[in-house]
């Protein structure tokens, strides 16, 4: 047994190398992808639950690796996390995004705001408020047509920072929004001290919603609760019109999920508002 237990150990060790080296590759390669241009952000759109109405688009990057093709962003952000370089990343995301927010202010679209995804390593840093400042002042956008999601989970890592951070970016009048709510687990007196616009409720919630009565119970719950503070509600991952059925019945806001659209390229997305009929 003892020696097949050494032998195990160095199968997984060996194995373990193997990951490395290929991650190492990654992340060098990773760290090179904003100098060479190959991100890219792709946008879906959010939904108006009672106008029916294209009211916001979330920002969702993607990485054109030259050999791999387009990888998704859970294969790369948490790798750009461990090294930093999100920081970087997340500042190209923030211009990117705002340079289309200025092509699509002007369209005559009923679009209030898009929304960018911001690290908790983002968040922590500092320099988030000097970024937005500085993509805001390069395109000369309405601040309040630039939306930041930022998760319960980060939110809480450290609360008196993040308090100070949002009440920065509020300060400049951006949106802010909670992004996976309900799977965190911030107080009811807490996020009331947070200057938030928005909650958006967790996919797996919605997912189960229309078979799991535990989930509905929830989904209703987080819906009630973030009225009486005076909030939106967005629920995500919305694939079938039952789900968007229930989400009305619930006094939901707005919805966002495949049932409307996938995440798609930003020259098609100018396409998709023009062309969309309310639903
Ligand atoms: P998220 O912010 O919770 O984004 C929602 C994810 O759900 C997106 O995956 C979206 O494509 C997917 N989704 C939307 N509708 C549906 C649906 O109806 N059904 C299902 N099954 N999925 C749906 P995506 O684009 O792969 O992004 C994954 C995560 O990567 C995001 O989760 C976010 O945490 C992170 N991310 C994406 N873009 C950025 C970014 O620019 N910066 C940072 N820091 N993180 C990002
Ligand atoms: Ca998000
Ligand atoms: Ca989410
Ligand atoms: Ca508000």
């Amino acid at each position: 047994a003892k020696s097949r237990g050494r032998g195990m150990l160095r199968f997984f060790s060996m194995e373990m190398m193997g990951r490395s080296k290929a991650r190492l590759t990654l992340e060098a390669a990773l760290r090179q992808s904003v100098e060479r241009d190959e991100l890219r952000l792709y946008y879906q759109p959010q939904v108006d639950l009672i106008s029916g109405e294209i009211v916001g688009v979330e920002a969702l990057v993607r990485w054109q690796h030259a050999e791999r093709g387009l990888i998704p962003p859970n294969e790369f952000i948490p790798l750009a996390e461990e090294s930093g370089y999100v920081v970087t990343l997340g500042d190209w995301v923030l211009r990117t995004a705002c340079r289309q927010i200025k092509q699509w202010a002007g369209l005559g679209l009923p679009l209030r705001q898009v929304a960018v995804n911001v690290s908790a390593v983002q968040l922590s840093r500092g320099k988030l408020v000097e970024s937005v400042k500085d993509a805001l002042q390069e395109t000369g956008i309405a601040p309040g047509m630039l939306e930041l999601e930022i998760t319960e989970s980060s939110v809480m890592l450290d609360r008196e920072r993040s308090l100070e951070t949002l009440a920065s970016l509020k300060a400049l009048g951006v949106q802010l929004s909670i992004d996976d709510f309900g799977t965190g687990y911030s107080s009811l007196a807490y996020l009331q001290q947070l200057e938030v616009d928005k909650l958006k409720i967790d996919i797996a919630f919605v997912r189960d919603m229309t078979t799991n009565s535990n989930n509905a119970a929830i989904v209703k719950a987080v819906i009630a609760l973030g009225h009486s503070l005076g909030l939106e509600i967005i629920g995500e991952g919305v694939e079938t019109a039952d789900q968007a059925r229930h989400l009305r019945t619930l006094r939901c806001d707005i919805m966002q999920g495949y049932m409307v659209s996938r995440p798609i390229p930003g020259a098609e997305m100018t396409q998709f508002m023009r062309t969309f009929k309310p639903v």
